[in-house]
């Protein structure tokens, strides 16, 4: 069989530049626990690391790209700007560059299309949407410390009230979003790729080990006959639909078995069959926002 190499796969950007296709995420990792994940994976072979300002443990991932050894220019890190920074984009662009101790970022996300306002986080900010903050983010690219900018959780709805605005001088380089067969959003990816927005898909494994999608008969049955974990197999489904991918791990042998994603493909019949599953659910959803950010339909 020809060599098939998933993970040193790029997704070519629309700013040209080639994103490792296989990131680690780092979403609850605890920050005594991050360090060391951070570190394997990168000694494993992953090249791209994915954080956010929110998951309040950016120093100690900063430590473990640090202790890992591989230099930093072999290292795709993406972060995200915190709904409490909309109005003060560069503050928050720089805190996380502090607390990562790095000299620059090569993916910045708006994480969510929601300002809230720093003293009271229950409340949007009044007249400051994610219009505004795109400009801010615009502006981030003159610093130089930015190589790209994107965006997270926007819905169709918003990318049309975005890239529409006359404001909007750089399409988004990538559109963060919930993506595994319980929530495979066609419609959303389809736009985005018309639009040349490449899509990273968040909750890729879909959250919790316990989640619906380890019960799917049409899963199982793959991962078995395959003698690939049903982990495995979700990685590869959302690679092969052309999605980048950032699975969270802080447990040093799934972070390993994650990784082992060469040397074998679904083949079509398989992808519908995972494409076929019905069973729906949403990891992050948008309870805890001032505004509604996730409204069905076009996801
Ligand atoms: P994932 O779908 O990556 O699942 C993570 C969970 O799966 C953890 O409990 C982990 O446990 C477990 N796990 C990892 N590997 C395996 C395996 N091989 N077998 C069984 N269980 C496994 O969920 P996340 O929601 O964390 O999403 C991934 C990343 O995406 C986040 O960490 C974050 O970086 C990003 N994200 C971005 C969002 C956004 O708004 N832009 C929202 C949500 C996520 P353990 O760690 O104990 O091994």
């Amino acid at each position: 069989m020809a060599t098939i190499n998933h993970t040193s796969q790029k997704f070519t950007l629309n700013t040209g530049a080639e994103m490792p296709g296989v990131g680690l995420g780092t979403w609850k990792s605890p920050p005594n626990e991050v360090r060391n994940a951070v570190s394997h994976a990168l000694q494993t072979g992953y090249r791209h690391i994915d954080t956010a300002l929110n998951y309040r443990n950016e120093v100690e991932v900063g430590q473990g790209i640090r202790n890992s050894g591989v230099p930093r220019e072999d290292i795709w890190v993406t972060t995200k700007l915190d709904n409490p920074w909309h109005h003060r984009v560069r503050e928050g662009f720089d805190k996380s560059l502090a607390d990562l101790g790095l000299d620059y970022i090569d993916l910045y996300l708006v994480h969510f299309p929601c300002s809230t306002d720093p003293e009271d986080p229950a409340k949007h900010l009044p007249d400051w949407d994610f219009v505004n903050t795109w400009q801010e983010m615009q502006k981030l690219l003159d610093t130089g410390k930015v190589k790209n900018i994107g965006v997270s959780n926007f819905q169709i709805r918003h990318l049309e009230k975005l890239l529409g605005d006359p404001s909007c001088k750089v399409v988004p380089a990538v559109n963060q979003i919930e993506l595994h067969p319980g929530n495979p959003s066609p419609k959303l990816l389809e736009y985005c790729t018309s639009k040349g927005i490449h899509c990273t898909a968040y909750s890729c494994l879909g959250g919790a080990t316990d989640n619906p999608l380890y019960k799917e008969p049409a899963l199982l049955e793959i991962s078995q006959r395959l003698g690939k974990t049903p982990a495995q197999v979700l990685l590869l489904w959302s690679l092969q639909r052309g999605t980048s991918i950032i699975p969270k791990s802080v447990t040093p042998s799934r972070i390993e078995t994650n990784f082992q994603l060469d040397d074998w493909e679904l083949t079509q019949h398989e992808m519908e069959a995972l494409s076929g599953i019905t069973t729906r659910f949403k990891v992050v959803n948008d309870s805890w926002m001032p505004i509604k950010v996730f409204f069905g339909g076009d996801e």
